[in-house]
């Protein structure tokens, strides 16, 4: 078998190459997935009760690059959704991100507009403000006691659950992603474009590799048939400790367990995703139907139990932003620049970075424009 372009993993950043390549070049692509499915971590499927679920945890597409929401446009109408997260604290569920409506929902009126007051005249009004930089920050009494609230109560547990670390030990960028939102804006995210693909994430990946110059294998890891295959170039998007046989050790990724729950009630919460920052051992529970405005009688959830990441045990579906380990991945990526373009790494795993899904889509098609359509 001779083609141009073995792709090593059919996820966002391995299926967006494959159908520029295959579109644009016309050059022959071989996909070599080593699940049964397309799709990557973001594959759906409808579970026994007829409910549209994600198999890998919830993926809610948010962005404000409009290229990249164009270029998915092509394959896949888009539901508007916006998600919606309430944590539970002290008893009451209130939103998150933290704003300035959680404030009035956990304190006394006249407590909370002081504080509130405080938070706008700091820093003020319709501005995100990460936990790690509020608790550096505060001077006054005030804030000093808020801030430390909203760390112990929101991120400190959930944290410690998510990453067996705490917030400071981690790259600050991880718990800024989660900011002190001074507004009553209750959406999770405030990206310009924000949605689910009408039809499910698998239909769209369906849709990107529907093209005559792509081949998929699947159930196949690639060290299986590397040996047997003609290619040329070679695009990789597993983790890249795996593909250079864990020369330097291995790189630390953080596991998930789900458990998946079907009940009979039309609605089991009141938003897509409850956080418990601090009860249980889950992190969140997701209720789809929120997401996928899917009208079915019952509904399935979904607990999320992080877990340590054991090679060739469970999955790696996070690299951990920690300065030691940013250090480790950069000499598997010195060891990529001496193939010299003739492989070429992209993704979660290859570049060791905690890309969201568009993050991964602009990678894909960044590299495409600069590293593909302009080589000889
Ligand atoms: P992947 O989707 O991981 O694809 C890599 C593929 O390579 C996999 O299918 C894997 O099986 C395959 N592979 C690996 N090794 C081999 C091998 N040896 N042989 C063959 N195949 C191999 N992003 C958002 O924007 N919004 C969200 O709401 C969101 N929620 C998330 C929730 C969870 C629980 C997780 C884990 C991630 C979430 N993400 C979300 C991030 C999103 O999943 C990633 O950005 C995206 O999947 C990255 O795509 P990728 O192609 O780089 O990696
Ligand atoms: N986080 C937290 N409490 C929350 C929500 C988030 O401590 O209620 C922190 C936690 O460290 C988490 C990070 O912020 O891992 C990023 O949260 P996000 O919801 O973006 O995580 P993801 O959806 O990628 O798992």
């Amino acid at each position: 078998m001779k083609i141009d372009w073995l792709i090593i993993g059919a996820g966002f950043t391995g299926s967006v190459l494959a159908e520029r390549i295959a579109s644009q070049l016309g050059q022959k692509v071989l996909l070599v997935e080593q699940r049964h499915h397309i799709a990557g971590n973001c594959y759906d499927y409808y579970n026994e009760q007829g409910i549209l679920v994600h198999q890998y945890g919830p993926h809610i597409f948010h962005t404000n690059a409009q290229y990249v929401w164009d270029y998915l446009a092509q394959f896949t109408p888009w539901r508007s959704y916006y998600h919606q997260v309430l944590g539970s604290l002290d008893g009451k569920l209130v939103p998150i991100p933290f704003n300035l409506n959680s404030l009035y929902a956990l304190f006394p009126p006249r407590y909370a507009e002081q504080l509130a007051q405080k938070l706008i005249e700091t820093y003020g009004f319709n501005v995100k403000v990460p936990i790690l930089k509020i608790r550096e920050s505060a001077k006054s009494q005030d804030l000093e006691f808020l801030a430390n609230y909203i760390y112990e109560k929101v991120f400190h547990g959930y944290t410690l659950k998510q990453w067996d670390l705490k917030p400071e030990e981690l790259n600050a960028s991880v718990t800024a992603r989660v900011p002190i939102y001074i507004s009553r804006d209750d959406r999770y995210f405030q990206d310009k474009f924000q949605g689910l693909p009408q039809y499910g994430y698998t239909n769209l990946f369906r849709s990107l590799l529907n093209n005559h110059n792509i081949k998929m294998l699947l159930n196949t890891r690639y060290q299986e048939v590397i040996e047997e295959i003609q290619y040329n170039k070679l695009i990789f998007t597993g983790p890249i400790d795996e593909f250079f046989e864990h020369m330097y050790g291995n790189l630390p990724y953080r596991s998930l367990d789900f458990k998946f729950i079907h009940t009979e009630q039309e609605q089991h919460q009141p938003v897509g995703t409850i956080n418990y920052p601090n009860e249980y051992t889950y992190t969140r529970t997701t209720e789809f139907k929120h997401l996928t405005g899917q009208r079915t009688y019952g509904s399935t959830y979904i607990e999320e139990y992080p877990q340590p990441y054991r090679h060739g045990e469970n999955i790696p579906y996070y690299p951990i932003p920690k300065e030691e380990y940013r250090a480790l991945s950069q000499k598997y990526q010195k060891e990529a620049e001496k193939l010299q373009g003739r492989v070429l790494f992209a993704g979660r795993l290859a570049d060791y970075q905690y890309y969201n899904m568009d993050q991964a889509v602009a990678r894909a098609l960044n590299l495409f424009e600069k590293e593909i359509l302009s080589s000889p």
